[in-house]
C-alpha cells in the first residue's frame, strides 16, 4: 500500500537505536526525507548514513539532547535549514531510571518530566505553526503500555507518560481542524537496549539470571515473542500516512496482546 507520504519531511527524536530508529527506518522506506537526533552526534550521523544507504532516502543525523530546550530549538533550526519544516514528528526520548515510590529521590521527578513530558511539548510547539499553515501534519508520540497499566517499578515513567497523554488528547481536538492528527504509540516489550537495561535491573533485584527473566517475559506474551523495532516503526508509518487522516487522539498499544484490559 502506498502510504501517500513520499517526499514528506519527518523528524524522529531519540532515534540512534531501538524504537526511534525503527520509526525512522520505516519512514525513510516510505521515501520521507528524515531527520533523526540523539545525544551522541557521531553515532547519530553514522546511523543516519546507514539508514540512508539502506533505504535510498535522504536521512540526516543531528546531535541533540531532548531534555534540553536549547538543544530542541537548535534541532528544529537545523532540520528546517537542511530539509524544511517537518510534516511528520515522532517524539521519543530515553526512558527514565527505574524506581519505586520508596527509592525515588525528589530531584529525579523533574528530570523525568523534562525528559519524557516537556521534551514532547517543546517539540510539538516548535513544529505545529508550519503544519497549521500547510493544513497537514502528523504528530506521533512514543509513550508506553504503562499509560494503560502502570508498571510498579517504573514510577517516573508512569507519571511522565500519563501527563503527556493528557496533553496529547487535549491538543488533538484543538489541532484537528488544521488537518493535524495527534496520536500516541504505546510499546509493550520490544527487543531494544532499554529492555536489556530493565532486565539487568530486575535480575539484580530478584537475584535471578537475565536469561530466566527474558524467557519468562517471552512466555508471558500471547505471541510468545518479544516485539521488534520494525513492527513498531510500521505502526508509526501507518499513523503518519495519508490514509490515517481520520485517526486522532488515540493511544495505540503495540504489545502483542499483553495488555489484559477491555479498552
Ligand atoms: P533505547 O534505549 O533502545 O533507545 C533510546 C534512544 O534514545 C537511543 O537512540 C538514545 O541514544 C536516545 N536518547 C536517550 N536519551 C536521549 C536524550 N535525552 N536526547 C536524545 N536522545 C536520547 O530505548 P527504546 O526501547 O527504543 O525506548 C524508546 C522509548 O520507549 C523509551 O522512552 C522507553 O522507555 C519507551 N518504552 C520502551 C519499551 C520497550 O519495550 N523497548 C517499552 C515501553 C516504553
Amino acid at each position: 500500500m502506498d502510504l501517500g507520504i513520499n517526499g514528506k519531511i519527518a523528524l524522529v527524536t531519540a532515534a540512534s537505536r531501538g524504537l526511534g530508529r525503527g520509526c525512522a527506518e520505516q519512514l525513510a522506506s516510505e521515501n520521507c526525507r528524515v531527520a533523526i537526533c540523539a545525544r551522541d552526534e557521531a553515532a547519530v550521523k553514522q546511523v543516519a548514513a546507514d539508514i540512508s544507504t539502506a533505504t535510498d532516502s535522504e536521512v540526516i543525523g543531528i546531535g541533540a539532547d531532548v531534555s534540553q530546550i536549547e538543544d530542541i530549538d537548535r534541532l528544529l533550526a537545523e532540520t528546517r535549514q537542511s530539509l524544511g519544516d517537518p510534516d511528520i514528528l515522532v517524539t521519543n526520548a530515553g526512558g527514565p531510571p527505574p524506581g519505586t515510590y520508596a527509592s525515588t529521590a525528589i530531584e529525579d521527578y523533574q528530570r523525568a518530566l523534562d525528559l519524557n513530558l516537556m521534551s514532547a511539548v517543546h517539540l510539538i510547539r516548535g513544529v505545529t505553526p508550519a503544519m497549521q499553515s500547510r493544513g497537514w501534519g502528523r504528530i506521533i508520540a512514543i509513550t508506553s503500555i504503562s499509560v494503560k497499566q502502570p508498571i510498579g517499578t517504573l514510577l517516573l515513567s508512569n507519571m511522565a507518560r500519563a501527563g503527556l497523554t493528557g496533553f496529547l488528547k487535549t491538543i488533538a481536538t484543538e489541532l484537528a481542524p488544521d488537518g493535524i492528527t495527534v496520536n500516541a504509540l504505546l510499546p509493550g516489550t520490544h527487543q531494544t537496549s532499554r529492555i536489556d537495561q530493565l532486565i539487568q535491573h530486575r535480575a539484580e533485584q530478584e537475584n535471578r539470571t537475565r536469561e530466566e527473566i527474558m524467557q519468562e517475559m517471552t512466555a508471558a506474551n500471547p505471541t510468545r515473542t518479544i516485539g521488534e523495532p520494525s513492527d513498531f516503526g510500521a505502526a508509526a508509518a501507518f499513523l503518519a500516512s495519508a490514509q490515517a487522516n481520520y485517526i486522532t487522539g488515540q493511544s495505540l498499544l503495540i504489545d502483542g496482546g499483553s495488555y489484559k484490559g477491555l479498552l
